[in-house]
């Protein structure tokens, strides 16, 4: 466990908190019976087969995907920078805003920022950094970190939005929905108008043509690309697919298993950069730069058991159907990525230590498994973070004593069990 972390404490307040347990408690009730009505006269199975296929292959194939893409975007006059590590992603993103004199930058959700911890980062470096997805600004300005990937404050009650919102406007705001999205739409929009830089995630990147593919529902992630001069869009090497048809499923899947949607309200495509109307109506070129980035993605897919990991799709239904996950949340994860897919991307993308622990917390009840789109056996994998972590760490104490001395032991066993 990271330094200073008391798991069991944590998961002792999760178990008490109240607000934390009723918001989850309510989404879960509903989740999967929205999910099998989103898949009515769709065969889940023949899609995740098909995704599976597909980046399994792409995954395979990352590093001449990766050259491919580039090459493609580069030719559409995109600026396509390769980071081995999250370190070298930040400081180039930096670098451009520093170069471009940049102040503030509009950001739309991105599970690779969140993961390089790109917001402190910029911020030390005396920028402003704005997330404009309701969710992630909901959490800046409640100075925590996201406790689900693709709902990122699904901990937090409609009240206790009211009362963020509140402080951040100096205005006494009730829990009315649509009131508190005003407020949003309001505050954002000037940031929106006024950004030097964007900087977006992408859920595909298709090497054929170079092309960002972003799968959104509010329509910042456009506004984002779209109106600052400059672009940029932090994608991690597992989004790489060879072409078009590689997204198809994903499309189908993503929404339906997500958020039990049909289709979200944008399906953005972005091939190369395109010319931005300023405020007072001048047009510039627009700088579009694309970091595809490794940080532990390359390893993974060298590794013969959890290769499969880069299979997902990063939609979250394994969350969503998690005992664990329902109970506790996912502040107890202790990092960016939670839950058993999360286990398993902190161990390669941040800290394998830090997973080797919360493994614990998986029940390897299966239900993960079987509404995964992208086929990944989370249980399995997890089985396999368990069994690495005891060969470095060996077993805790009183297992190392029950295996060691007390099961050889006949006569000592039996003692115990009297
Ligand atoms: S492991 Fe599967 S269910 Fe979980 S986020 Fe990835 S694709 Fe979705």
């Amino acid at each position: 466990m990271s330094k200073g972390r008391d798991l069991k404490t944590e998961l002792q307040q999760a178990l008490n908190n109240k607000n934390l347990q009723g918001a989850l408690g309510r989404f879960a009730d509903s989740y999967l019976d929205s999910r099998a009505k989103a898949y009515e006269g769709r065969d889940f199975q023949v899609f995740r087969e098909e995704i599976a296929r597909r980046k399994g292959s792409a995954s395979r194939q990352m590093w001449e995907l990766a050259e491919k893409f580039k090459k493609n975007a580069e030719a559409r006059g995109a600026k396509v920078f390769i980071a081995k590590t999250g370190e070298e992603a930040k400081e180039y993103i930096l670098d451009v805003a520093v170069k471009n004199k940049v102040k503030l930058i509009v950001k739309s959700k991105s599970m690779a920022s969140e993961e390089i911890h790109l917001n402190p980062y910029l911020e030390e470096h005396g920028l402003e950094v704005r997330e404009t997805d309701l969710g992630e600004w909901i959490i800046q300005l409640a100075g925590e970190r996201p406790s689900h990937m693709v709902m990122p404050a699904i901990h937090l009650t409609r009240d206790q939005v009211a009362d963020i919102f509140s402080k951040e406007v100096n205005e006494r705001l009730t829990n009315d929905i649509p009131r508190l999205v005003k407020v949003a739409r309001d505050e954002l929009r000037i940031k929106f108008l006024t950004a030097g830089m964007g900087i977006s995630g992408a859920n595909a990147a298709i090497a054929e043509t170079g092309t960002l593919v972003l799968v959104t529902n509010e329509g910042n992630a456009r506004l984002v690309t779209s109106m600052p001069p400059i672009h940029v869009a932090l994608v991690g090497l597992e989004k790489l697919v060879e072409s078009f048809a590689d997204v198809r499923a994903v499309l189908e899947c993503l929404p339906r298993s997500a958020t039990a949607q049909q289709l979200t309200s944008y399906v953005s495509l972005i091939t190369g950069p395109t010319p931005t109307a300023l405020p007072d109506g001048t047009v510039v070129d627009k700088e579009l730069h694309i970091v595809l980035m490794d940080n532990g993605r390359s390893t993974m897919k060298d590794d013969p058991v959890f290769n499969e990991a880069l299979q997902c799709i990063r939609c979250a239904s394994c969350l969503n159907v998690c005992p664990v996950f329902e109970r506790v949340g996912g502040h107890v994860y202790g990092d960016v990525y939670t839950g058993g897919i999360g286990t398993i991307l902190t161990a390669f993308f941040n800290e394998f230590d830090e997973a080797g622990e919360l493994q614990n917390l998986c029940l390897s009840c299966g239900r993960c498994k079987e509404v995964c789109p992208g086929k990944v056996d989370i249980p399995k994998l997890i089985l396999e973070l368990r069994n690495r972590y005891i060969a470095k760490k060996g077993l805790p104490a009183a297992q190392k004593f029950l295996f060691n001395t007390v099961l050889p032991n006949r006569k000592l066993f039996h003692s115990l069990l009297k």
